[in-house]
């Protein structure tokens, strides 16, 4: 199969959004195309134009594109006269759900988990979680660290690292301190270590927190990966001083590190989870905070929202579960395309004296430059390769391709970026760009 070369020449019809779209919008900027309809790992433009998708809806599409099983759920649901909103009433859709979520992912892997569906949202998932642990508690500050992601509602994005993105909020984000994530001083500096100094010292002047909430692989920034020492550390370090250890596993949660949850193989039981992106499996708006039993101290309706009962997501994540998590077929797969990508990274980043990041089929090469990087994914997208950047200066080109992609096509995509890397070292290219 080839990848069809596409037409460069702006389309018209893109006016509309310089009229009538926010200026707020960011993808769609490097990506000026219309897009029509989508199938597997491939996105089609109104003129024909073919992509192959190494961005996935940001991991949310880990599955690809409307695949045939969910696709078909979805519309057997739907064509049934299926509720489709529900407030949080109990529906069928949701008992299978929440079966389907036990038998097959939380039993197998012995956890013990309660399930509340917030609004459909990442960041709601997170903002549930802050709110439970400062109730929980009753202490006000967050531990979280340093190129964190975590949403753009305020509660979320005051544990956000990136400056940006805080700007945009108009008021101080306060009660959290952002402390050095693994390795963010090299790898000879013990980060956990510092941060347990800090919590046992009674004049550092960290407050004692609620929770501390951590990503195992940090998605936006910059695929830095946690060891699993370092992470069992700060899971004791929690425990230690009285806070609720927090995994946002929204991006490299759902299968994106080669195991359903990214934490279990590293050997901590966080108390609080939360999920969203591929947790529906079709893109379908759909979030899940997770926390222990006894932590299950809301009030009714304390925390709320009109979105919570979105049955679609129910019934394709229902579906997901069913077909690819009854067995371990399917991480299988996802392990050995996560080390063939790993493997065409680390070549790549030997040409050209780069390092590659992240883990499973969440890493990406630091081009050390967020313009190189700028350069090789806009070269990518003009070869029908959709791909995007990821890092405080986003230097770091990510491969998220759908988890079920064809090992031909994973072939394909990475010579493509391949060739695109090489190009933007050229001596040539550089000047021209410039
Ligand atoms: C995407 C993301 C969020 C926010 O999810 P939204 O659905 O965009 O609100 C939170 N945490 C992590 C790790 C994410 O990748």
């Amino acid at each position: 199969m080839t990848i069809q070369p596409r037409p460069t020449r702006t389309i018209p019809k893109l006016a509309i959004y310089d009229r009538m779209e926010s200026q707020v919008r960011s993808y769609a900027r490097s990506m000026p195309r219309q897009f029509t309809r989508a199938e597997g790992v491939w996105m089609y433009d109104e003129n024909d134009g073919r992509y192959l998708d190494f961005l996935a809806g940001c991991s949310t599409l880990n599955y690809g594109h409307n695949h045939p099983i969910l696709k078909q759920a979805l519309l057997d649901y739907i064509s049934a006269d299926g509720i489709t909103h529900s407030l949080d009433l109990h529906t069928e859709a949701k008992a299978d759900f929440l079966h389907t979520f036990e038998t097959l992912i939380l039993k197998p892997r012995n956890l013990d988990y309660r399930a509340m569906f917030t609004g459909p949202t990442g960041t709601n998932a997170v903002e549930a979680a802050l709110k439970l642990a400062r109730k929980i508690t009753g202490r006000q500050h967050v531990v979280a660290f340093t190129n964190g992601f975590h949403g753009m509602t305020l509660g979320a994005l005051a544990c956000t690292g990136n400056a940006g993105k805080r700007g945009g909020a108009g008021i101080p984000l306060n009660h959290v301190s952002h402390e050095p994530y693994d390795g963010y001083y090299g790898p000879d500096v013990d980060t956990a270590q510092m941060l347990d100094q800090r919590l046992s010292d009674p004049s550092s002047g960290l407050d004692a927190p609620a929770a501390i909430l951590v990503e195992t692989v940090q998605g936006e920034g910059g695929l830095n990966t946690a060891s699993p020492e370092w992470l069992r550390s700060i899971a004791d370090i929690a425990k230690r001083h009285g806070a609720l250890l927090i995994v946002d596993d929204i991006q490299a949660g759902c299968g994106r590190t080669g195991s359903f949850f990214s934490f279990e193989d590293v050997g901590i039981v966080p108390d609080i989870v939360t999920l969203a992106k591929s947790l529906s499996g079709m893109g379908l708006p759909f979030a899940l905070t997770l926390f222990h039993p006894e932590l299950d101290q809301w009030s009714p309706g304390e925390h709320n929202g009109t979105f919570r009962g979105n049955n679609h997501a129910f019934v394709t994540a229902t579906a997901t579960l069913r077909h690819f998590w009854s067995s371990d077929a399917f991480m299988e797969d996802v392990k050995r395309r996560g080390n063939y990508l790993g493997k065409r990274l680390e070549k790549m980043a030997e040409a050209h004296d780069l390092s590659t990041r992240g883990r499973g089929m969440m890493r990406g090469l630091d081009v050390k430059s967020g313009k190189i990087a700028q350069r090789i994914t806009s070269v990518a997208f003009e070869r029908g390769l959709i791909i995007e950047t990821s890092g405080a200066h986003d230097e770091v080109v990510k491969v998220l391709a759908p988890l079920v992609i064809d090992d031909d096509l994973l072939v394909q995509g990475l010579d493509i970026l391949e060739d695109c890397v090489r190009r933007a070292y050229e001596p040539a290219f550089v000047v021209a760009a410039d």
